[in-house]
């Protein structure tokens, strides 16, 4: 997707803070940070959200939750991170490239407030 700031990163078009990456995956820290971690893992192939999942790319998600896994170790904050996917602007979602949010670096509060 030419006009996807995601894409462009994963080309290397945009430069970002990179923590890990391999074949399918890049992990790298967000721009505006939410936590004192707060860091993006990323499909290298461009897939809008979770609502673009099918069989045939499905894979992505586990390999999406390991990349966050060692990211973590790596920024020393396993086992006290949260993860994040907001699926739809009405959920948030600002870029349309798939993505978790991996938050951590302080004690988290009350779960996001979903009340109407
Ligand atoms: P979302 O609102 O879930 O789509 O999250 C998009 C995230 O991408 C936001 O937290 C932004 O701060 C982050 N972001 C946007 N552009 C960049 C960039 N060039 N480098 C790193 N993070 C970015």
């Amino acid at each position: 997707m030419s006009d996807c700031v995601f894409c462009k990163i994963i080309k290397g078009d945009i430069t970002s803070a990179k923590v890990y990456e391999d074949e399918f995956v890049l992990v790298f820290a967000d721009i505006a940070p939410a936590a004192p971690v707060h860091l993006l893992a990323v499909p290298k192939e461009h897939i809008e959200n979770i609502d673009g999942l099918t069989e045939a790319n499905a894979d992505i998600m586990s390999r999406l939750f390991l990349a966050a896994k060692t990211a973590a170790k790596a920024k020393g904050i396993s086992g006290a991170y949260r993860i994040i996917i907001n699926n739809g602007s009405e959920a948030g979602q600002e870029v349309f490239h798939l993505h978790l949010h991996i938050l951590g670096g302080k004690k988290m509060g009350d779960k996001a407030n979903c009340a109407p």
